[in-house]
């Protein structure tokens, strides 16, 4: 009997011990649950939350008309948006999201500069990628893209992981820059150089034939008695002739040559690799091409015009553009002295 209550109280013992620790392990099971529950909605709460920033990134880029990229670089995946292909004729369905389709896109001449920006950063160059450059549009025509990008991951040694970047389409600014450009060096009547640009490359040119030891020579033009033309024919006539001179001289010179409208009805050419006699030949050829040109006018007889022409060669005395069109504009007065339509030296 006491032996049995003996074990009776043991077992009991026993029982109790293993109650508690059940009831332990069960409170820290619970406890782990608990945990596990409160970091799986802290992460879910997480994710949640990127989930919407990114959305909201997404609907900002959008709405910015912006292309989007975000390349995770050990896969090689590169994930775009809709916009990204919309900007080149595609749509979001036929595109690939390779680094090959980027590269693939960029017009030839442009890959490698567009690359080793993107290698500047990957390589810690630079701090962050922006290029300017040419994409194809699927329509065959050329898109000037502005690409910007920075590293959003590394790994444990800092390397870049995870590159994002967005593309803006800037090729309306690109053309209009370039035509800005273009007008800027262009004069808006004749189609020549204006001043300004002629006095650049030929100061160019001077500089080269100069370092080689070449000759080079410079004509002064204007036309003759043009007042007359104005007078008679009226402004619009005059800037008609204005033009058909700026074609005959095109027609005549070569490519290298170099001719500007350096005033009203002034015009200056700088002839490379040419003496003195060869310019005068040269001068002679405008001057003939010019006087058997007709002018054909909307009513009444055809006008004909001349020049007068001065020639300078480059010297040991006149080493300079101003110099030399100096010397030539002299020759220009002594032509004009001795009754136009000629050309002096
Ligand atoms: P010369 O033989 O001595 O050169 O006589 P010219 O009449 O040509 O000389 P002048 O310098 O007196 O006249 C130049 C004229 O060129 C005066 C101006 O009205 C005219 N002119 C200047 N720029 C333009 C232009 O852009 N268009 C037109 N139609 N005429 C211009
Ligand atoms: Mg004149
Ligand atoms: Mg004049």
């Amino acid at each position: 009997m006491m032996a049995a209550l003996l074990l009776g109280n043991v077992a009991a013992k026993n029982l109790i011990f293993q109650f508690l620790k059940i009831r332990t392990m069960n409170q820290a099971l619970m406890d782990s649950q608990a945990q596990l529950i409160k970091e799986v909605s802290d992460r879910k709460e997480a994710e949640a939350l990127l989930k919407q920033s990114e959305e909201r990134l997404r609907f900002v880029l959008e709405g910015a008309e912006q292309g989007f990229w975000d390349w995770d670089i050990a896969s090689g995946t590169v994930e775009r948006n809709k916009r990204w292909a919309e900007m080149l004729g595609y749509t979001y369905e036929e595109i690939k999201h390779t680094t090959q389709q980027w590269t693939d896109f960029i017009y030839p001449d442009d890959r490698e500069r567009a690359w080793s920006s993107i290698n500047d950063v990957l390589e810690g160059r630079a701090a962050s990628h922006k290029a300017e450059y040419r994409m194809l549009h699927k329509d065959g025509s050329i898109r000037w893209i502005l690409d910007q990008a920075n590293v959003m991951q590394r790994d444990a040694h800092g390397k870049p992981t995870r590159m994002s970047g967005t593309h803006t389409d800037i090729t309306e600014r690109k053309l209009l820059e370039d035509e800005l450009k273009r007008q800027a060096h262009l004069d808006y009547l004749t189609g020549l150089d204006n001043r300004r640009s002629f006095m650049e490359k030929s100061q160019v040119e001077l500089s080269r034939t100069q370092r080689y030891d070449t000759a080079l020579s410079v004509l002064m033009v204007d036309i003759d008695t043009f007042k007359n033309i104005n007078d008679t024919y009226g402004h619009q006539v005059g800037d008609s002739v204005l033009k058909i001179l700026a074609m005959r001289f095109q027609a005549v010179l070569r490519n290298v040559d170099i001719v500007g409208r350096l005033g009203g009805e002034e015009f200056g050419i700088v002839l490379p690799e040419t003496d003195i006699k060869e310019a005068v030949e040269v001068a002679e050829r405008l001057r003939v091409v010019i006087s058997e040109t007709v002018v054909a006018l909307p009513a009444g007889l055809p006008i004909h015009f001349t020049i007068s022409v001065g020639v300078a060669a480059l010297t040991e005395r006149n080493a300079n553009i101003d110099m030399l069109l100096h010397e030539a504009d002299k020759a220009l007065y002594r032509a004009k002295q001795l009754g136009r339509n000629k050309v002096c030296t």
